[in-house]
């Protein structure tokens, strides 16, 4: 191997991959190292996002969702189906085949697109060079004329409930069990808490969500965070906002083991919740152990994260950084945009991102997902702006799918009619609000989306039927705005 490179990306998650494999078609010698390792102690690329993150937790979803319906919700479609049997080592197989599709296609990717892969530890030293510790334990120095920091973030732990991986466990032990928890207990009902917690709701278990903050899912448009919460309490998930865990003790041995969780309720009595295994996901943390030499130049901000600039410059030349480990959302398009700005940046390109449109989505069901300012953000910013909500209990489709919960809200500029933001809880939530990224990023206004041909029926339909509510067109719902 050659120790001089153009590009080294050290983390090969969904922002350094993206990157790597970017700044290889665009003919720059590149390598990505990766310490990640699979149960088999075998290199893996895919960071988080593969392995213990989005796609797992996704198949779960996937799974766990089939078995509620069969199990559950067939009835009003005339179809009565008995003796659904529940194999979870069978489920967490199918996640981990998944997971292993997945990762090994970015080997395949690499190889296609001329990245060398280095499976071990990257270390930024002075002057561009990286200390490159293999799996097998051996030194070398490397060099390149532009490195690129893709290392991610970790779970925040939290010393009132140390993770012990076996009672109490973060998002990669939940996504592991083997069997069904009776009572579940989750410490943070935020986007890990709401999915995680979702999924083993519906294979049985009692699920708890303790949260701190008074407000359900205090960042997003408080409109459709109520209304999601009315359903989720609907679905049975016991969610207790204004709740501070101060301690917890694990009590039993062996298969008996549980854990008594000690919080203080809204309000202010100290209270005590028994539970067979507890998921702590109170966020996530900038990750940078052992990663920067003290002189290698590189800053970091207040918040932990690597210091760097609208284009994911660091304040160290030649070096760049990106994904979780930079400020901004931790999602893993938010990363790989990055990893891409910033390849074709290195080759001279001029690209850029636009962080106001970045999507959001909650992956429970219905899907939560928004993209742009919320309602709060707006009055608080003192813009003036208009409202266009339909809900789907309105649409066709959406009835025939007896998916009829929740709502579409879009928010457009009072004077010049710009759209700012949609937010959405409702079936397809996800697909529905990239619809309308794609049109904010072209500058559209709510009158440009209601002049569209949607198809018919489609949930798409509930998208155009808000746009026209913004200016008090819709058809099927009564209009708040007259015109
Ligand atoms: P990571 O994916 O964390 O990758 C960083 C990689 O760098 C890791 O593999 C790490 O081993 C490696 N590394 C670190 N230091 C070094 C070093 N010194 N040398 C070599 N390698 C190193 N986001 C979404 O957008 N949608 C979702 O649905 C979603 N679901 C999620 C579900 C869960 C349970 C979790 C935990 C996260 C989820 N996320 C989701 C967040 C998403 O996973 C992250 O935003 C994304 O993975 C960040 O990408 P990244 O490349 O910056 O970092
Ligand atoms: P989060 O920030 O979404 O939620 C953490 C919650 O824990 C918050 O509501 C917070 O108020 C609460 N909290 C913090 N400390 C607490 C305490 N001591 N007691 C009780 N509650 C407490 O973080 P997360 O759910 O851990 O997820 C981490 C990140 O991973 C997310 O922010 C997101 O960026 C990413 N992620 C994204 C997706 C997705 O895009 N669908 C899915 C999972 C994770």
């Amino acid at each position: 191997m050659s120790d001089k490179f153009d590009v080294i990306v050290i983390g090969a998650g969904p922002a350094g991959y993206v990157c790597a494999i970017r700044a290889a078609q665009l003919g720059l010698k590149t390598a990505c190292i990766e310490k990640m390792q699979n149960s088999e102690g075998k290199g893996v690329n895919g960071g988080t996002c593969l392995n213990v993150g989005c796609i797992p937790s996704k198949a779960l979803l996937d799974s766990s969702y089939k078995y509620h319906e069969v199990s559950k919700g067939l009835e009003k479609h005339g179809i009565s189906v008995k003796g659904v049997g529940l194999d979870v080592p069978a489920m967490i197989d199918r996640k981990g085949a998944i997971v292993k599709q997945l990762t090994t296609g970015i080997a395949g990717l690499f190889k296609a697109n001329g990245v060398t892969s280095l499976f071990g530890t990257g270390k930024l030293l002075a002057e561009r060079k990286v200390e490159y510790t293999s799996s097998d334990g051996e030194v070398t120095i490397l060099e390149a004329d532009n490195v690129v920091i893709a290392s991610g973030s970790s779970p925040i732990d939290i010393p009132v409930a140390p993770v012990d991986g076996e009672v109490i466990i973060n998002s990669t032990g939940a996504l592991e069990l083997q069997s069904v928890p009776a009572r579940l207990g989750v410490i943070g009902a935020g986007v890990i808490g709401l999915e995680l917690g979702s999924v083993w709701n519906r294979l049985g278990s009692e699920v708890v969500l303790l949260e701190a903050m008074e407000d359900f899912l205090s960042i997003m448009d408080q409109q459709i965070a109520k209304e999601t919460q009315k359903i989720l309490k609907k679905q049975g998930l016991d969610i207790r906002l204004g709740c501070r865990v101060t301690g917890s003790e694990i009590k039993g041995r062996g298969k008996s083991k549980k854990v008594e969780v000690t919080f203080q309720t809204a309000d202010g009595q100290e209270a005590k919740e028994t539970f067979d295994k507890l998921i702590v996901c109170v966020g996530r943390r900038p990750y940078t152990e052992n990663l920067l030499a003290p002189d290698c130049g590189v800053a970091l901000d207040e918040r932990g994260s690597i210091y760097v600039n609208e284009r994911c410059s660091t304040n160290a030349p030649g070096i760049w950084a990106v994904g979780d480990v930079v400020r901004g959302p931790m999602l893993a398009h938010k990363g790989s945009e990055e990893g891409v700005m910033v390849a074709e940046r290195i080759a001279g390109h001029k690209t850029q991102i636009n962080y106001d449109i970045i999507p959001n989505v909650i992956y429970i069901h219905p899907e939560v997902a928004s993209v742009g300012r919320n309602e709060e953000q707006l009055k608080q910013s003192g813009e003036p702006y208009k409202v266009g909500i339909f809900p789907f209990v309105a649409s066709g489709r959406a009835l025939a799918a007896d998916e009829s919960e929740g709502m579409v809200k879009i928010l457009a500029h009072a004077d010049t009619d710009r759209v700012l933001g949609c937010h959405i809880v409702g079936p397809s939530a996800a697909d529905l609000v990239q619809q309308v990224a794609i049109a904010m990023e072209f500058g559209s206004t709510a009158e440009d989306l209601a002049l569209m041909v949607f198809g018919h029926p489609t949930l798409s339909e509930a998208v155009h039927e808000a746009a026209l509510a913004v200016n008090g067109h819709a058809i099927h719902i009564p209009n708040k705005r007259k015109r």
